[in-house]
């Protein structure tokens, strides 16, 4: 089958024949149908240093997709060829105490689909049955091709009660843009949505943020007074990984504030522990997505009028991977879809 393979340790990616994967008894077969490009695709195209220490060669790579189950192990029950599905990105232990209490987003020995081993962009991907979304009919296909990121975004914006709340999120990447548009819909009331890149936002204005904010000509202290806010932001979803917007956030928020943080910073960053003491903030981290109460929610919103559709703004044929890696490379883009048929 072809694949896109991490096939030597420098940049680039190979569109390579390799072996169809074969499947143990608890595991599932799928025949991809699209897959999403994710900012870790990108890192591990461009070969970085945490790319460098991470992915081992030989590896095909790519965790976003939506495909068709062909053939499943003797030990599966719960799923028929024939059916619509997408793949967890963590694969879990399934024994430590997190594990074992239900608590599977908290394993402790979690591996990357498309990092610690291969992955979707290929023809066909192999996963245990304990990875395998069902997805309804009524779900969009492209849509249902990133719902790994999706989830990062519903995991993040969910993580504290939204309702009635005025919400900051720094970043306008397609996880920051997605969540804006999942706090609108869960009843936040004002949501300002900061970055650095005039394309991402205007994606974040069409996806419903009250006030799309470039922070290099204007202040969210700015934005603030703006809307008649007074006292800070009640949550803050942290989506960039940058220092600044991070000490920005901080300098926002309501006494009381909570912050989810989702974005990977490159290295420590120092902050003011004096606004978090006596402002008495929250800070919570964020690692993928609840399996599966996270999947779950993501469903029912789109059910419930939710529409992501805007944040996919280009369509390439998997043959076309390079133009697909340079526009995301570019930063003009949302996400990126890679059609996997013949
Ligand atoms: P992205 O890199 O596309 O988006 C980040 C955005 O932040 C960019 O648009 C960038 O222009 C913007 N930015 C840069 N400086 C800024 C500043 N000073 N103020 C405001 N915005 C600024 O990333 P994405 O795919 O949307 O993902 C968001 C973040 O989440 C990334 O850091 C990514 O690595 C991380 N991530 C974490 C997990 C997890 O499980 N914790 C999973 C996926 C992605
Ligand atoms: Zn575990």
């Amino acid at each position: 089958m072809k694949a896109l393979v991490k096939k030597e340790s420098k940049p680039g990616l190979w569109l390579e024949e390799v072996p169809k994967p074969t499947i143990g008894i608890n595991d599932v077969l799928i025949k991809v149908d699209r897959t999403g490009i994710c900012g870790t695709d990108v890192h591990i195209y461009k070969w970085d240093d945490w790319a460098q220490k991470t992915i081992p060669v030989p590896m095909v790579v790519g965790h976003e997709f939506v495909g068709e189950i062909v053939e499943v192990g003797s030990n599966v029950a719960d799923y028929v060829p024939g059916e619509i599905v997408s793949g967890e990105g963590h694969v879990v232990c399934g024994r430590c105490r997190n594990c074992f209490a239900g608590r599977r987003h908290l394993c402790a020995h979690t591996r990357g689909v498309g990092v610690n081993r291969p992955g979707a962009f290929a023809e066909y991907i192999s996963l245990p049955m304990t990875n395998i979304w069902h997805h309804d009919d009524s779900i969009d296909r492209d849509v249902a091709s990133i719902f790994d990121p999706f989830g990062n975004a519903v995991h993040t914006a969910l993580s504290f009660d939204v309702l009635g709340e005025d919400v900051l999120i720094t970043g306008a990447g397609p996880i920051g843009v997605m969540a804006a548009a999942v706090v609108k819909h869960a009843g936040a009331r004002h949501v300002v949505v900061t970055d650095v890149n005039p394309y991402r936002l205007e994606l974040a204005k069409k996806m419903g943020a009250t006030l799309a904010l470039d922070v290099r000509d204007n202040t969210i202290a700015n934005a603030q007074k703006e809307l008649g806010m007074t006292e800070g932001f009640d949550v803050g979803l942290e989506m960039s990984g940058n220092p600044v917007a991070f000490r920005d956030m901080l300098n926002n928020m309501c006494h009381g504030g909570k912050i989810a943080m989702l974005g990977i910073p490159e290295k420590e960053i120092a902050i003011d522990w004096n606004i978090v003491v006596f402002n008495m903030l929250t800070l919570k981290g964020i690692y993928g997505r609840e399996m599966y109460e996270t999947w779950y929610k993501m469903t029912v919103m789109l059910q419930s009028g939710l529409d992501i559709s805007p944040i996919i703004t280009h369509r390439f044929h998997a043959s076309e991977f390079e133009k697909g890696f340079e526009v995301m490379m570019s930063g003009q883009s949302g996400k990126v879809i890679l059609d996997w048929n013949e």
